[in-house]
């Protein structure tokens, strides 16, 4: 009824109203371009249209005309020569490290893009973040942006321009209390960076840490909180750094910016050449950042919250790890002694602790023998040097986490809203480290990478997998777009009791004679047919891998070899409860803090503690879960050359990340697929004004029909998709020119 020839209102091919385009004219104007609005200035004094337009490529990779690796490669290249550093696909930003500084950032800019769709502007993470922010406040929704790319790829940078934009468009009423919590999310970045960044081979700044932000918004659209969850944050660090890297800022800052006074309280020396920790980091550092950044520090822990005896109180622990890190043991006999008894004293004061414990903790442990009674075991000199460093690795930690809590608390929401308006809205940044593959890769590489599948995984399944079961549940001619599924590598890692991490956690478990070779054996046995792993035993002929120390798993972004050497160590994560005794007494009260478990004795710790790689591993299934559970617009990071040159486009290192990040399978969905769908009456009621058919209602049998004959009479046959409850719009442009039609009526 109604569908047949004559039933149906005259299907009017007439192009009328504002901007009747049919999708291939709509594909010549680019995604962003050809809107009918004056195009306003764009930074450097460039219009819209003059960046939009065939010199500076194609906007939105979706409007190639083809999708090849070839198309794409010479689209990015061109747009990263014009500083057109981001491009769309869809709703995903593909953003390439531009490595210097671009006119378009700042408050004229982000006046463009505010409330403005996604079409309306050339391509921006403004854009992004103004999307996400619209679909959090008009529909409810929690959403969340997830920044993904390798080290150096322009992550942090991404998210900080996010948050700038959402601080920039709320609080129009300027409330006191947002006020101070948008102060507090932005300060925030300042502090975790100089605690959580260091400067690395791939990065000047590089993060060493993976960080969720929530932001909380009440009602009106406003921020009241957040909070922050970190993820691994890389403290081997603080003891070795690879050659022309350095420890974390932190030291350093504190180090070069400390006044004099402080620093003689704290008995350093300003060089840090002085502390084996930070020793290798003095070549080709950059000193007076260091002196400056020390004073941004402080002053954002102020406005943080932080009191000055707090600060105080970090100052001396880090100036503590770095006394410890000097300490020299010399062998007395068979057990150790402290070679420099100046130092200890200098480690008790600053710890707030009894010089005898300290040295006793320094010097031995407590084992529970039979029957419940405890003894003293002396520690070699090589058994308390591997103490040392194990404790100075987890004051670090535990500082970290101290001071992120502390962060938490200066923006933890206030429920008082919730309470009033029931559940607030949510907004999640994450910016996590990247995929990484360095010339030894090690149990951090491991778990980052790990952690970099299920990040893909979810990213396969939200925009490729429930795309394509969209179409088929509603009907709509699909052809079916081959990507590469990566759960096979995942399963590999985290499965029950087979995955590699159940196997390492079995290796530690077991008594002390299982070394990182026997769990290399261990998994050589019971994955030696895992199409994703191998090492030189399974593959003798391969002289990449050594003997005996090395695997590799064939990851989704490439082959990676890791080293198995110190995996068991860093998996179980050993300090001696008698630090954590120690320092749980310390009498300065944020040291104490940060050792709740010290409170133990050694009696109760007979639990076994979860590992590191569980323990991670929870932490990345929680946080996969937590960003399913939101509406997800992603930032996909490219780093254009290894040099950090704004020039330089390394066509080889380009490529090996577009087709890792499955950009090109994202376009051919996305083509393959509709930009834009909505259900026949959601449709209707906010279009039927521009069609003489379907004002002031529709006499069709069906919505459906209703909506085809609107579609119809302004001639956008040709770029949609009629399914069983919803109509698929295929360019964005159709739905803009919808959107100005009514807007004209209105
Ligand atoms: P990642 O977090 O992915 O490791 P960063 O965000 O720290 O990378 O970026 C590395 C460096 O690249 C920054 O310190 C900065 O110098 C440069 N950079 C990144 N994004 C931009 C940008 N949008 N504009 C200018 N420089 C940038
Ligand atoms: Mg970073």
């Amino acid at each position: 009824m109604g569908g047949g020839d004559g039933a149906g209102p005259p299907r009017s091919r007439a192009k009328h109203g504002a901007c009747a385009a049919s999708s291939a004219a709509a594909q010549e104007a680019g995604a962003a371009g050809g809107s009918p609005r004056p195009a306003p200035p764009v930074p450097g004094g460039r219009s819209m249209a003059e960046q939009e337009s065939p010199e500076f490529g194609k906007a939105d990779f979706v409007l190639l005309d083809e999708v090849t690796m070839e198309h794409f490669m010479e689209n990015l290249r061109l747009r990263f020569s014009r500083g057109r550093i981001y491009t769309y696909i869809g709703e995903v930003v593909v953003a390439v490290n531009p490595y210097r500084a671009l006119p378009l950032y700042g408050p004229a800019a982000v006046e463009r893009y505010r409330g403005r769709e996604l079409y309306e502007r050339p391509p921006h993470l403004y854009a992004v973040a103004d999307a996400a922010y619209k679909a959090m406040k008009r529909r409810a929704k929690d959403t969340c942006i997830v920044i993904s790319g390798e080290s150096g790829a322009g992550k942090t940078e991404a998210s900080k321009y996010i948050m700038q934009y959402i601080a920039a468009i709320t609080n129009p009423t300027q409330r006191a209390e947002v006020e101070r919590v948008k102060n507090v999310l932005l300060k925030s970045n300042c502090v975790l960076e100089a605690f959580g960044n260091a400067k690395t081979n791939r990065n000047d700044n590089s993060s060493r840490f993976g960080k969720y932000m929530d932001i909380n918004f009440d009602f009106k659209g406003d921020p009241t909180g957040g909070h922050i969850h970190n993820y691994l944050l890389e403290k081997s660090r603080i003891l070795q750094q690879q050659p022309g890297e350095r420890n974390f800022h932190s030291f350093y800052q504190l180090l070069r910016g400390a006044p004099d006074a402080l620093l003689a309280s704290l008995h350093l020396r300003r060089d840090p050449g002085t502390y084996r920790y930070t020793r290798e980091g003095t070549a080709g550092s950059v000193g007076g950042d260091d002196a400056a950044s020390y004073k941004e520090v402080e002053d954002a822990m102020a406005v943080i919250g932080f009191t000055p005896e707090e600060i105080g109180s970090v100052y001396k622990i880090l100036a503590a790890i770095l006394h410890l890190g000097n300490v020299a043991f010399e062998a007395e006999g068979e057990t150790a002694a402290v070679a420099d008894e100046g130092l200890l004293a200098v480690l008790a004061e600053l710890t707030a602790t009894a010089p005898e414990r300290l040295r006793q903790a320094l010097l031995a442990r407590t084992v529970a023998a039979g029957g419940g009674e405890l003894i003293e075991k002396g520690h070699s000199t090589k058994e308390a040097a591997y103490a040392r460093d194990a404790c100075a690795k987890a004051i670090y930690e535990r500082l970290f986490g101290w001071i992120v809590g502390r962060v938490n608390a200066g923006i933890a929401a206030r429920d008082y809203d919730a309470r009033r308006h029931g559940k607030s809205t949510v907004i999640g940044v994450l910016d996590i480290y990247g995929f990484e593959i360095f010339d030894t890769n090690s149990f951090e590489q491991f778990c980052i990478n790990y952690c970099n599948e299920k990040l893909q995984q979810l990213f396969i399944e939200l925009i490729l997998q429930q795309e394509q079961a969209e179409y088929q549940r509603e009907g709509i001619t699909w052809q079916n777009i081959e990507y590469f599924n990566n759960e096979l590598i995942v399963e590999l890692v985290e499965q029950q009791h087979r995955g590699i991490l159940a196997l390492l956690d079995e290796a530690c478990l077991a008594a002390g004679t299982v070394t990182d070779t026997l769990f290399l054996n261990s998994m050589d046995t019971r994955l030696g047919r895992h199409p994703h792993y191998t090492s030189r035993k399974l593959c003798p002929t391969d002289k990449t891998m050594e003997f005996g120390r090395d695997f590799r798993i064939k990851h989704y972004a490439g082959d990676v070899t890791y080293s198995v050497e110190g995996f068991l160590d860093k998996n179980k994560d050993t300090l001696f409860q008698d630090f954590k005794r120690l320092l749980y007494n310390s009498a300065d009260p944020v040291l104490c803090a940060m050792w709740p478990d010290g409170e133990q004795s050694i009696t109760e710790v007979t639990k076994r503690p979860l590992t590191a790689a569980t323990l991670f591993k929870n932490s990345i299934v929680a946080l996969v879960d937590n960003l399913a559970s939101k509406e997800p617009y992603y930032v996909r990071c490219i780093k254009p050359n290894d040099a950090k040159s704004p020039e330089l486009f390394d066509e080889e290192r380009c490529r090996h990340q577009v087709a890792y990040l499955g950009l090109l399978e994202n376009v051919r969905v996305r083509r393959a697929g509709f930009a834009y769908r909505q259900p026949y009456d959601r449709f209707l009621l906010r279009y039927k004004m521009t069609c003489e058919y379907t004002w002031p209602n529709h006499l069709m049998a069906t919505d459906r029909e209703a909506a085809q004959a609107l579609l119809e009479q302004h001639g956008f046959q040709d770029d949609v998709a009629y399914g069983h409850t919803k109509v698929f719009i295929r360019t964005p442009r159709t739905l803009f020119c919808l959107e100005q039609a009514r807007a004209q009526l209105i």
